[in-house]
């Protein structure tokens, strides 16, 4: 057993933690979360919680898989590590990247680890850029991103997100990223119709290729569905006709499905089942390896990896890559839970508990500070606001987000407060008894937050 004092001091006293409010922390200190299995977690007191979002949007096919640990322990006692640079590789890093080729739209068939999303982005732009110049474009730099988007924290992928707050007080890459609008159907112009906000959304693209140059335009990346940014959704057919401008003007289409892939939807990739879209490059991680190891992905189109294999000339090598690029026991994790994804049908059982999960949340649309409740599958969110009509947000003093996340929690489930939204992002693993139970649970949560909130 843990000694709980001991840890919350060393936690106070030495622990540094990402996005954290210090007022909150500085005051409460960290929930210790120190063991789980299945859909549960549970913390340092022996408190056992529902998780709701799977980690963190990651732990895809649920805690506490013995036989993904014992992969990663063979792997780590035969060879924990060696170096894929230059002509070195190991078994695992190679069967994944054949196995990602089989999964991927048939079109991406070449795989460039990273440790994460950030650094999967990240790499991804360098990729981008080295490509354009070995074709002798090297004007084509600029990156096209989205307002709300998250596409991680190293200085690259920082610079391509686009959630305001995330870059206060940080210096971004601004001459190699332009933010178009995000794509809210929700917080749409009230006079437009969906179609008519799409329409609006390609027009606003079509203006900054015509603004900025398509010879200065590399790529346009994109979440299939905004994820951190809101789980925002974007107006039917909005991905595919995004997709045939960057097309018509030799700007590649990046998709971000740092969480939107291995399952979440319903499918490996959603970006060509969901959205029909055929991305350049696909990136992946969170899910990849259920979050039992750190480990991203860029998937890699034939086009495009025709270019990056051109020998450069004597000394001249693609230098970009991290030590663990192709991580030995990493990919050793990612191929265990992608045979568990494929056995126990979890991309199935998604397409089949998702819709449900959709229906029963929306159940709940009556309470006072629910103004939209939104996602697919099991990707969700819950905004809430201070008038239903006008949309008009509580004031950010309310932490309404954090209420209702602590009310949950009381209650044994836990949810991710976004400011003023909470997210469901659950293991794949959830039945439809379990939503019934953490929608009975969130039922109770809205209405105690309703009632604090006007105490
Ligand atoms: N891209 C998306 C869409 C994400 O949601 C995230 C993380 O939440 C990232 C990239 C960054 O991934 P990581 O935190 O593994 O660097």
């Amino acid at each position: 057993a843990y000694d709980s004092q001991d840890l919350w001091q060393k936690d106070k006293d030495h622990f540094i933690h990402p996005f954290t409010d210090f007022s909150l922390f500085n005051e409460k200190g960290c929930d210790l979360i120190t063991d789980s299995e299945g859909i549960y977690v549970e913390d340092v007191r022996g408190n056992r919680f529902i998780d709701g979002i799977a980690g963190l949007w990651c732990v895809n096919v649920g805690h506490g898989r013995a036989e993904i640990g014992q992969a990663m322990a063979d792997q780590a006692t035969r060879m924990a590590y060696f170096s894929t640079f230059n002509n070195l590789s190991n078994a695992p890093a190679t069967e994944l990247a054949a196995k990602l080729a089989e999964l991927a739209p048939s079109h991406l068939n070449h795989v460039f680890y990273s440790c994460g999303g950030s650094t999967a982005n990240d790499a991804t732009i360098r990729l981008v850029h080295y490509y354009f110049n070995r074709l002798g474009k090297p004007t084509k730099k600029q990156i096209l991103s989205r307002n709300n988007a998250y596409h991680g924290t190293t200085y690259m992928a920082a610079s391509l997100t686009g959630i305001e707050s995330n870059n206060w007080e940080f210096d971004t890459l601004d001459h190699l990223v332009t933010h178009l609008s995000e794509a809210n159907c929700y917080r749409r112009p009230e006079e437009m119709t969906e179609a008519e906000y799409c329409d609006h959304l390609v027009d606003e693209l079509e203006s900054a290729i015509e603004r900025i140059g398509a010879d200065n335009i590399a790529a346009f990346i994109a979440e299939p569905i905004m994820g951190a940014g809101g789980v925002l959704m974007a107006p039917q057919g909005y991905h595919a006709r995004m997709q045939a401008v960057c097309r018509a003007n030799h700007i590649l289409y990046i998709a971000d499905e740092v969480v939107t892939g291995f399952g979440r939807l319903g499918h490996f990739f959603a970006s060509e089942a969901v959205f029909d879209t055929q991305p350049d490059i696909i990136n992946v991680a969170k899910g990849l390896s259920s979050g039992y190891a750190p480990l991203g992905a860029t998937l890699i189109s034939d086009e495009l990896y025709a270019v990056l294999s051109t020998p450069q000339g004597p000394g001249g090598v693609l230098s970009t890559g991290f030590t663990y690029s192709g991580h030995p026991v990493s990919c050793a994790a990612a191929l265990k839970n992608i045979e568990i994804i494929e056995r126990e049908g979890l991309c199935e059982h998604v397409r089949d508990i998702g819709p449900y999960l959709e229906r029963k949340l929306k159940t709940l649309a009556a309470h006072e500070t629910i103004g939209d409740i939104r996602g697919s599958h099991f990707m969700m969110a819950i905004e809430n606001v201070a008038d239903k009509a006008t949309k008009e947000l509580l004031p950010v003093e309310a932490r309404v987000g954090d209420r209702v996340a602590a009310e949950a929690q009381k209650r044994g489930l836990i949810i991710r407060p976004v400011g003023h939204l909470n997210i469901i992002s659950p293991p794949l693993i959830w039945t439809r008894q379990i939503v019934d139970e953490v929608v009975a649970i969130l039922d109770e949560s809205f209405a105690a937050t309703t009632l604090s909130l006007k105490a």
